[in-house]
């Protein structure tokens, strides 16, 4: 499906869809990670024994569904999100990152040129936009308690788009 907003555009949301076209479950994928996405955009909960670190969220209409509703479905408590990885500063990736920022006091972690991308849209967040917090760099790692995630900058989708490699 297309993205709600054309990759690159300044342009405001165009109304949510209806909710068939995108709810899916939330469920568990293996040991310590959960999808909670939807039929269209995957985000991603990996827990560790410290809390939890998010692998994007979806858009700004279906965050609170599908990702804060999606974990309590799951047994796993949205207020201990710690980090968010924002893999790209697209619609579908970055729309939730405001209220985990907001609400749980999340840490957003997202490329360098992806935060000027935001700074710069005068459109695209007509609900507010998330405030620059950290700036993933090519091989930085994020750990929470057990775990770390290792940060692989992979611009092209984006100038900032980074991927997460997890061991
Ligand atoms: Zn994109």
């Amino acid at each position: 499906m297309l993205p709600q907003t054309a990759p690159g555009a300044d342009e405001a949301p165009r109304p949510p869809p209806e909710r068939a076209t995108w709810y899916t479950d939330p469920g568990k994928v293996f040991d310590n990670l959960y999808f909670v996405g939807t039929k269209i955009h995957s985000a991603w909960a990996l827990t560790t024994s410290e809390g939890i670190i998010l692998i994007d969220t979806v858009y700004d209409y279906n965050s609170e569904e599908a990702i804060v509703e999606g974990m309590k479905k799951l047994g796993l408590d949205p207020a201990t999100v710690k980090y968010v990885i924002i893999s790209h500063a697209h619609g579908d990736h970055v729309g939730g990152a405001k209220l985990m920022q907001d609400r749980f006091k999340s840490r957003i972690v997202m490329g360098g040129p992806d935060w000027e991308l935001i700074e710069g849209s005068v459109n695209r967040f007509p609900n507010g936009k998330p405030k620059r917090d950290i700036v993933a760099t090519d091989g930085q790692k994020i750990t929470l308690g057990d775990t770390s995630v290792t940060l692989v900058a992979t611009p092209g989708h984006t100038e900032g788009t980074c991927r997460c490699s997890s061991r």
